[in-house]
């Protein structure tokens, strides 16, 4: 696939085709970032523009290793993850590839390899890794995926160009979403929930999602000042661990940008099948009392991803919300 399917990465797509234009691709590379954010697409392109026949700096698609490599069956290339009964990547795995990279390459200009989750070598297989990182034999190119660097011995990660992948921004994930042919209602939420990853985007399992919508609204319609307890209760149901938290503001963010359209008289709103909810909601407060309280979800949202306490947060907000109930 070429360059300009990555989405959101921009970037980290110029820097990349600029080395490959003037021919410095590091040797190893790390890529760091929230699994399904674009990183072993980014990798597996990478690979692919390398290899490419007709193309300097691209993937063209169409020349025998594009295809090879899209159809994930290119002699050159290695893929290392844990064997499936194993948690760990064993030292002999990395032995065998080791020895596989100082072969020729079958067809390729040079090999290459990734290894992917790399937090996931046991140490002795890390250690082994250490002189290949350094100078891979026969030019071969390394690339290791991993969710957090920190989790890699110091030694291996400072023999590899660090590569930072941003998580995915909701509107990309949206787009993506849609793209692949879900509802613009249902693509909203989704990406709203998924924390910036693709993967968890399309893992979202869609009755879970359904659940989770309905007791939201419901918990948020019955929020009255006249049962203060009831709150607190809503509060901690509701609130969950910092991500969760941002989910379910995210959540409530597009129950009250629709409830606002729906007050000030437009009818395009993007949580249509649950529309009679939000219809209440709408009639709950008065158009300025609904923008006040959309501002105070963005409010909260900002603080809790500036690691404010979510169940405080949350309190503090559906304190709000009673209030300005009738
Ligand atoms: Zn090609």
């Amino acid at each position: 696939m070429p360059f300009a399917d990555i989405r959101g990465h921009d970037r980290i797509v110029d820097v990349l085709r600029r080395s490959l234009l003037i021919g410095k691709t590091a040797h190893s590379y790390l890529f760091e970032g929230v699994s399904g954010s674009g990183r072993k697409k980014t990798a597996l392109t990478l690979i692919q523009a390398l290899f490419c026949t007709s193309l300097p700096d691209d993937a063209c698609g169409s020349c025998p290793s594009c295809r090879k490599i899209a159809g994930g069956n290119h002699p050159d290339i290695h893929l290392i993850a844990p064997l499936p009964d194993k948690r760990d990547i064993s030292v002999e795995q990395l032995r065998e590839m080791q020895h596989d990279l100082a072969l020729r390459p079958y067809e390729a200009p040079r090999k290459a390899c990734i290894i992917d989750p790399a937090e996931r070598m046991s140490t002795s297989a890390a250690n082994s890794l250490l002189k290949t990182l350094e100078e891979p034999p026969g030019d071969a190119l390394i690339i290791l995926l991993t969710e957090n660097s920190g989790m890699l011995l110091p030694t291996v990660r400072s023999r590899c160009q660090l590569v930072r992948f941003t998580p995915l921004s909701v509107e990309h994930i949206q787009a993506l979403l849609e793209q692949n042919g879900m509802a613009e209602e249902k693509a909203t939420l989704v990406a709203a929930m998924a924390g910036g990853s693709m993967q968890r985007a399309t893992e979202l399992d869609n009755d879970a999602l359904a659940a989770r919508r309905e007791t939201v609204l419901s918990r948020v319609t019955m929020l009255s000042i006249g049962t203060i307890a009831t709150v607190f209760d809503t509060a901690e149901e509701l609130s969950g661990n910092r991500d969760a938290t941002l989910e379910l503001l995210d959540m409530l963010l597009s129950f009250f940008r629709d409830a606002v359209h729906l007050a000030a008289g437009s009818g395009e709103i993007v949580n249509s099948s649950v529309g009679i909810v939000i219809e209440s909601i709408a009639k709950q407060r008065s158009l300025p009392q609904t923008l006040e309280i959309l501002e105070r979800i963005y409010e909260t949202r900002r603080a809790v991803q500036r690691n404010a306490n979510p169940k405080l947060a949350l309190d503090q907000l559906f304190m709000t919300m009673a209030g300005s109930c009738p």
